[in-house]
């Protein structure tokens, strides 16, 4: 059986970008952090697709955590690839630079970055072996442009597409692609305490995004048919030029 991985599959983009992969077929895995009843909602969304699933707790930005939940679901299922990963779990601290405490900082960078990094590398391992995958990364119109109060983050989800590029590069010739989206506003948790108003009028298209107009390009990117596409970024912003 072939499954897809998503981080941070219990809420939001996430959620969206689980329910996109089941459709497609793909079993999923939904990770999430803390949340389980919201885990367990995306699993029904999931099942009402005819496609099995399974919620799966852990921390990204614990390696200990991470590799011993990948572990026991490869000793569980011997049979069965994870060939999509996506890596969505991400946090915002925004505040002031030169105030910024050590926890924002580094709570922003551990979770986008380095939840990025031990997935990834724990099942780039398993793809390189069956020499096909497809990874993606959310990352944000933060780390393209860079953001005022998100120093942090900026920085985190710039990080991430520079590792967009060189992992792309890196694995290609085993047919696995690594590709990254950056959304711009998008309407969930994240962003619901926002002035939408008045930060609508700054997106050309007016508005907010939906969840759905980012899961669906995550669906394109995890598609067979994005075959020679890799390294790449790609912009759901409504707009705004980067
Ligand atoms: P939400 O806040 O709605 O959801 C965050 C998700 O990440 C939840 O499923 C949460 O799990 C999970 N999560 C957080 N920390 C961890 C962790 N350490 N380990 C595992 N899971 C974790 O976020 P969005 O849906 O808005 O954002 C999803 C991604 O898109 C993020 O990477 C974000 O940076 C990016 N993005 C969002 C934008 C937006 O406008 N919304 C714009 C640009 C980028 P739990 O439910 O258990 O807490």
């Amino acid at each position: 059986m072939k499954y897809a991985l998503v981080t941070g599959g219990s809420r939001g983009i996430g959620r969206a970008i689980c329910v996109k992969l089941a459709e497609m077929g793909y079993n999923v895995l939904i990770n999430y952090q803390s949340n389980e009843n919201a885990a367990n909602e995306t699993l029904a969304l999931v099942k009402e697709k005819g496609i099995d699933g399974e919620t799966m707790k852990f921390d990204v930005s614990k390696q200990d955590e991470v590799e011993k939940a990948l572990n026991n679901w490869y000793e569980n299922h011997t049979e069965d690839i994870i060939e999509v990963l996506v890596n969505n779990a991400g946090i915002a601290r925004d505040g002031l630079f030169a105030i910024m405490k050590n926890e924002d900082w580094h709570d922003v960078l551990n979770t986008s970055l380095h939840g990025f990094f031990y997935t990834t590398r724990f099942l780039a391992q398993k793809m390189l072996r069956k020499r096909y995958g497809r990874i993606i990364n959310i990352v944000s119109l933060s780390g393209l442009k860079g953001q005022a109060g998100q120093v942090n983050y900026s920085a985190a989800k710039a990080a991430v597409i520079g590792a967009t590029k060189a992992l792309g590069q890196e694995i290609a010739k085993r047919n696995i692609t690594v590709n990254a989206v950056a959304p711009g506003f998008i309407k969930t948790d994240m962003t619901a305490e926002l002035p939408e108003d008045e930060l609508k009028k700054l997106v050309p298209m007016q508005r907010f995004g939906e969840v759905e107009e980012v899961s669906e390009i995550v669906g394109f990117l995890a598609s067979e048919k994005a075959s020679y596409i890799t390294g790449e970024v790609i912009s759901v912003n409504g707009g705004i030029y980067t």
